[in-house]
């Protein structure tokens, strides 16, 4: 069995999605002598790899704590779709791949290849009628290794609420660098905040020899 990690580090470096809060750690005590230290940790919801939860999108909708754990543990496929030109993940990509009611569905693009330490506005997204489609298979979660799923500045906000609507969580900010096609369990249970929008997780992938 092997695991991969498929999370973005969290420090004072971390690049965040333009306009939220930035990251920031620092210690808040310590006493050497003792050997305590604590730190104090400012982010907002959706900082380095992180879930949205329908109520980040859809007014009254499905805060994080009300998903099922079952939609972030278990089977998933990872579409490899890097060598693709497009600027988005587009409807005809997935048709070819034959998606499943109930599946989880990690995209790796070209953001992969670039990596994300740094953040960049062109980075690939998923087409509104590419989300529409998901959404229409009912699959359980939709990943993507992008800050977020959605265009920089799109108007098209079908890649959140086509999928939040129908209390699909999307998890961002994958790291796929290191992964290729093919099935995988999937465990990226987010922290336990109640009433919120979304929180970081912890993703990794289980590869099962
Ligand atoms: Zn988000």
């Amino acid at each position: 069995m092997k695991i991969i990690d498929i999370s973005l580090p969290l420090n004072n470096q971390t690049p965040v999605y333009p306009g939220n809060v930035s990251l920031s750690v620092s210690i808040h005590h310590a006493i050497p002598e003792h050997a305590t230290q604590l730190s104090t940790i400012t982010m907002g919801s959706h900082t380095g790899t992180h879930i949205d939860a329908p109520a980040h999108a859809v007014a009254g909708a499905m805060t994080l704590d009300k998903i099922p754990l079952e939609n972030f543990i278990g089977p998933c496929r990872v579409f490899d779709l890097s060598k693709e030109d497009d600027e988005a993940v587009t409807k005809k990509m997935l048709e070819d791949k034959n998606v499943k009611k109930g599946e989880r569905i990690l995209l790796k693009t070209r953001n992969s290849l670039r990596g994300l330490k740094e953040f960049y506005d062109d980075y690939v997204y998923l087409d509104g009628d590419a989300a529409d489609y998901l959404a229409g298979i009912s699959v359980m979660l939709v990943g993507i290794d992008a800050l977020s799923i959605k265009k920089r500045g799109g108007d098209d906000h079908r890649p959140h609420t086509s999928l939040l609507s129908k209390n699909i969580p999307i998890i961002e900010g994958l790291n796929l660098t290191n992964v290729s096609e093919g099935s995988y369990e999937l465990f990226c249970p987010p922290l336990n905040f109640t009433n919120i929008d979304g929180a970081p997780t912890r993703a990794v992938l289980i590869q099962h020899a």
